[in-house]
């Protein structure tokens, strides 16, 4: 059995803590690896790697780092099939998908190749007599990042692309259902020229994340993941003096008024809904349609199912693919189980003609879905797209901001009054109008209201440069013998 290790200081390292936890294969239910999880002294000797290698790397010009992250750029484009594979073989999800995964996270290296310009400061001139004042931004010292499964490539590429070049060292905790991506993004850092030490890996679970959160040589963690967890790393990592932005779970609607476009609605849904097994935090969960359209959109959205290709993500053909754990999957189907009990009309049962093998569930459409349900209150996280039925647009707004969770939302509507302002009323970080799964570019910042999101700063984009570095203002007057005296007041400007 393939054993999945540690990169620390530029090399593999071998987990000698004797814990192992499984990893699958989605589409079979086969154990593929065993990945060794860090000890506390495995996660110390990381972020003693870490910390060596910061001083040398905060030193280093922008060009220099600049020309790192140009070469990492490459190197992802000239790997995104190899790193794709990895995905599908851990995750589970369809190649087309991870393809899509993997592209999204190279934005984020391509932005950050822009280094030199984006950490610029301001400069004052005069601001006192003979005095200047200018701004520096400067790197934190050793970051962290704890990444979720759904997405082992791009949320990694979202965090240690700004982190290492804005000067930071790096420690990322990948999931450890699909661990080896982050280990091949290590090895594409070295091939860039990143110096070792300055971005390691530390597979592991819950004991690693602790380690991470009470080091004091780490000085801010950035966590995505489940809000329960989120919420967890968020009070623990401050209580611990360290900055932390931890971004948690979602249940996203999609409100569907009566103008709308019934076809493009349909289509957006079932790609939203069903796109990646449901298993993205910007997946639409409920579809919230102006009761005059519902019956039509609901039969379209049914109609759409059937043709959904599902099976193993490596065949080329297939477009939905299985849920990451049997457990997963089962949690999954009691929703499924519960749901027409709770009073909804479970119009598509993805219960029915799954494979054998593997942790699937086929697309599930529920309808008359209501607020008090468990289908409605929790996060899913699979295959399960819930139709609510609203009056219209004041009902849909007012639900989507009663919901405790805030990060994502889209609109659909052919009446640009009503997009305009449900931009303006609507209590969640990311919109789309017309669009289903709003993601920022990563010129932008990714990142969730409420429960979504424990911090105030959202990832990647302007956001992503703000919090791995921190501020200085200089005054500066440089020797002037004529102007010297002794001068007891506070500082005026005038
Ligand atoms: P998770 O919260 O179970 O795990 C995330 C990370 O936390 C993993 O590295 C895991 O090892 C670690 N972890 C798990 N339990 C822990 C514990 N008790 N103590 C300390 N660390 C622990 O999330 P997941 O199942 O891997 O990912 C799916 C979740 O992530 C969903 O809720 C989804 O909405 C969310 N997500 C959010 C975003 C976003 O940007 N808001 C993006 C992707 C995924």
């Amino acid at each position: 059995m393939k054993t999945i290790s540690h990169w620390i200081d530029g090399r593999i390292v071998e987990s000698t803590s004797g814990n192992t936890s499984p990893v699958f294969n989605p589409a079979t239910g086969e154990q593929t690896a065993a990945v060794g999880l860090a000890s506390v002294g495995e996660v110390d000797a990381a972020v003693a790697a870490a910390k060596a290698a910061f001083p040398a790397w905060r030193s280093a010009s922008l060009s220099k780092r600049a020309e790192v992250m140009f070469r990492m750029r490459e190197l992802v484009d000239a790997n995104r099939k190899e790193i794709a594979s990895l995905v599908t073989a851990e995750h589970g999800k369809v190649l087309s998908d991870a393809m899509g995964e993997v592209a999204r996270g190279l934005e984020n290296v391509e932005f950050a190749c822009g280094i030199p310009q984006l950490i610029k400061g301001d400069y004052s001139e005069q601001a006192a007599g003979g005095i200047d004042v200018y701004s520096i931004r400067q790197p934190l010292g050793v970051v962290a990042g704890i990444t979720p499964f759904n997405f082992p490539a791009m949320v990694p590429m979202w965090m240690f692309a700004n982190a290492l070049a804005c000067g930071n060292t790096f420690v990322l905790k990948p999931s450890e259902k699909d661990p080896s991506v982050a280990l091949y993004l290590a090895e594409l850092l070295a091939q860039a020229g990143l110096p070792a030490g300055c971005f390691n890996v530390v597979q592991g679970d819950k004991v690693a994340v602790d380690a991470i959160l009470e080091h004091d040589d780490i000085a801010a963690v950035s966590f995505v993941g489940s809000t329960p967890i989120a919420k967890y790393i968020y009070e623990t990592g401050t209580a611990n003096g360290k900055r932390v932005q931890a971004l948690g779970g979602a249940k996203n609607h999609m409100l569907v008024l009566a103008d709308a476009d019934v076809d493009m609605a349909a289509d957006a849904a079932v790609g939203a809904g069903y796109g990646s097994a449901g298993e993205r935090c910007m997946a639409i969960s409920v579809v919230l349609a102006a009761e005059s359209i519902a019956d039509e959109l609901v039969a379209k959205i049914a109609d759409r199912i059937p043709s959904i290709k599902v099976g193993p993500g490596n065949e080329p053909d297939n477009e939905m693919g299985p849920l990451i754990t049997a457990e997963h999957r089962d949690r999954v189907r009691g929703y499924v189980n519960n749901a027409p009990e709770e009073g909804a009309t479970l119009v598509v049962d993805g219960r029915a003609g799954v494979p054998s093998e593997g942790y699937f569930l086929n697309p599930t459409l529920l309808d008359h879905v209501t607020p008090d349900m468990a289908c409605y209150r929790d996060e899913i996280f699979g295959p399960v797209l819930s139709v609510m039925r609203v009056a219209g647009y004041q009902e849909g707004i007012e639900t989507i901001n009663a919901n405790p969770y805030a990060n994502g939302t889209a609109i659909f509507t052919r009446d640009g009054g009503a997009a305009r302002q449900f931009q303006f009323d609507v209590q969640v970080g990311m919109v789309g109008v017309n669009v289903p799964v709003p993601v920022p570019v990563s010129y932008y910042s990714f990142g969730g209201w409420k429960s979504s999101l424990f911090g105030d700063t959202h990832m990647y984009g302007p956001e992503g440069i703000n919090f791995y570095t921190q501020a200085k203002v200089v005054t500066s007057r440089w020797p002037d013998p004529s102007t010297s005296s002794v001068d007891l007041g506070f500082p005026e400007t005038r």
